[in-house]
């Protein structure tokens, strides 16, 4: 389990502001869900925690110590559209991922490690329910699946901290339903800290022990970029009603909808 700490954290892209003053603490073992109109800056968000961008200003620690400069396995991820090689069957793309996380230079385990390596990857499988189709391609799988099979890639470096970026938006209603059972229960088990970027806002309270969004407080019609997004609502979900943290509690729904739909809000 892993705590995060984002310290007065802007990202500048030249001119443009994306991110600005962004302070949040996030417990070891939460269940983030983070919400907020297109173009909010939420996958600039993920990368920053998965070590694919860094602040221009501010700190980024994980459990009190500086974040490392590049991507590491003890943070994995799961977009929207799956990242699962195509040339290689379930099995084999879980065991190559056992095989980074365990050899990087030549990522190909022999002898022992193999079999050990197998027989971990079958388990993962098993517990992703995909085990009647370790042997498939993922041409061969439903989007369900191939989502089980991203989600079973990243488990196999054994994250602290697991980044879900929209990962059941493309799936259908029913499939999605049995997704979020999935990734409850992984999460559980794991113990890991979970921090997902989704659009819909009743999977972001159904999952998440806390709700964060993230908006521009301030717009400057003439220069768009001006100023950036900033966490405008942090609920503690975890309560009987969400208790807010930053942000007003009256028509707290209203404002969440708001910020859904790219309204500026000011808390
Ligand atoms: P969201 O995920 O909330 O839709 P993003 O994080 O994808 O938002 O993007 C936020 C803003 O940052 C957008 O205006 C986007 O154009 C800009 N942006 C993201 N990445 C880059 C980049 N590498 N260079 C320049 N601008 C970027």
């Amino acid at each position: 389990m892993s705590a995060i700490e984002l310290k007065g954290v802007w990202v500048e892209y030249g001119e443009q502001i994306v991110l600005e003053r962004v302070n949040l603490t996030l417990a070891s073992g939460a269940f983030v869900s983070i919400v907020g109109p297109s173009g909010a800056g939420k996958s600039t968000f993920l990368r920053l925690l998965l070590g694919e961008e860094r602040p221009t200003r501010g700190r980024v620690l994980l459990d009190g110590k500086p974040l490392p400069p590049e991507p590491g396995p003890d943070r994995g991820v799961v977009f929207q559209r799956y990242s699962v090689f195509p040339h290689l069957t379930v099995l084999r793309n879980v065991l190559l991922a056992f095989e980074f996380e365990r050899s990087r230079v030549l990522a190909r385990l022999t002898g022992a490690a193999r079999r050990a390596a197998i027989v971990q990857s079958e388990s993962l499988i098993d517990e992703v329910g995909l085990s009647a189709h370790r042997d498939k391609y993922p041409y061969a799988l439903s989007g369900g699946m191939q989502q089980r099979l991203a989600i079973a890639q990243a488990l196999a470096r054994r994250p602290k901290v697991l980044l879900l970026d929209e990962p059941f938006g493309a799936l259908d209603p029913g499939t999605r339903a049995q997704m979020h059972g999935l990734i409850t229960q992984l999460w559980k088990d794991c113990g890991m800290t979970v921090v997902m970027v989704t659009h819909d806002i009743s999977e972001a309270f159904a999952l998440g022990t806390r709700l964060v969004t993230l908006n521009h407080t301030r717009v400057d019609p003439q220069a768009p970029g001006r100023y950036g997004a900033t966490v405008t609502y942090d609920f503690d979900l975890t309560r009987n009603s969400a208790i807010p943290i930053r942000g007003a509690p009256k028509a707290a729904t209203q404002s969440l909808e708001e910020a859904m739909n790219g309204k500026g809000t000011t808390p």
